[in-house]
């Protein structure tokens, strides 16, 4: 906190949090013009399907090289490109940029269909959402790299869709009725009504971290337990997939797929990386 000490002179009662400040104005300044110098990257970690392990596709995970600061993960700056308004130029160049890596990784695939048929999900932030351009981009960006919709997953926070009406509904219906998936993300920090998921053109949900987290412990607290079973049987009698997220342990993997759930993503199968490593780790897994 900075106190005030007579005239215009201030005295510094927190350096820490004066860094912070200043940190973040570099990166306002720095922001808008950061797409242009392609300071932006994207790493990809893989989808894993906990049934048989193998690795089903990768959510494309963007990250800032910022000149000073170094790599700079997206909680750090995903809210000032929506509040700048610079979100939907940067979320059409991660689409573009993963929907072109999903066509290389399918297209290198040398018979083997483990990486011919990877699969991506890409984050979509509530700004995109209401943006008009949101379902011409994807189509233009789909049929200039010539993957087929249904390669692709759109994932929306299940907080974005909390109470959204026909109008925010319409673009992601229309990329559903195409056969893009949209996947609620982080799903059950919310408080959606279960009843709700029925309106929502999704095909998806993904379990937040905090689900995952319980399931360290051994034995899992019984209540926890129950509520995904729960969600996993309601998800599943809606036709809808569950993925889970921030999976770090064999054990939770383990728990997770007794509890039903389909597909994971974590630590425990690999961290966000460069695309070869996702191709890698297809390979590896499709000859054992
Ligand atoms: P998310 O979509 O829920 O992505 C999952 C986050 O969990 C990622 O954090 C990932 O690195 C992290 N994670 C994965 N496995 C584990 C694990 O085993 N343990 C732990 N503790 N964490 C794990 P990251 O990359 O920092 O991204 C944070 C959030 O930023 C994402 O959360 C997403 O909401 C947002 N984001 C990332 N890329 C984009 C983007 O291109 N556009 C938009 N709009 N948002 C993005
Ligand atoms: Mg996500
Ligand atoms: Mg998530
Ligand atoms: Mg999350």
């Amino acid at each position: 906190r900075a106190k005030s000490a007579g005239g215009n002179r201030f005295e510094l009662a927190d350096p820490e949090a004066d860094a912070r400040a200043i940190t973040r104005h570099g990166l306002t300044t720095s922001l808008p013009t950061a797409l242009d110098r392609g300071e932006f990257f994207i790493e990809y970690q893989p989808l894993v399907h906990l049934g048989d392990g193998s690795v089903r596709g990768a959510e494309a995970l963007v990250r800032w090289l910022h000149p000073q600061h170094g790599v700079l993960s997206p909680d750090r700056f995903i809210p000032l490109a929506e509040h700048t308004g610079l979100i939907v130029p940067l979320g059409r160049w991660v689409l573009e940029q993963s929907v072109r890596q999903a066509r290389a990784w399918r297209e290198r695939h040398g018979g083997e269909e483990a990486v011919g048929s990877l699969r991506i999900n890409v984050n979509l932030s509530p700004c995109q959402l209401t943006h008009p351009g949101l379902v011409q981009d994807t189509v233009d960006i789909l049929e200039r790299t010539g993957v087929e919709p249904d390669a692709l997953c759109l994932e929306v926070t299940e907080s974005a869709l909390i109470g959204a009406d026909d109008d925010l509904l319409k673009p992601l219906r229309r990329l559903a009725e195409m056969g893009v998936d949209i996947a609620l993300d982080d799903f059950g920090t919310g408080y959606s009504n279960l009843a709700n998921l029925r309106r929502l053109p999704v095909s998806v949900l993904k379990l937040d971290r905090s689900f995952t987290q319980s399931m360290q412990r051994f034995p899992a607290d019984p209540v926890d337990l129950k509520i995904v079973e729960g969600i996993v049987a309601l998800a599943h009698s809606l036709d809808l997939a569950v993925t889970v997220e921030g999976v770090e342990t064999g054990a939770q993997a383990e728990q997770l797929r007794i509890l039903g759930c389909d597909t994971a993503q974590g630590w425990y199968y690999a961290r966000p990386g460069p695309p070869e490593r996702l191709h890698e780790l297809a390979l590896v897994d499709a000859t054992g």
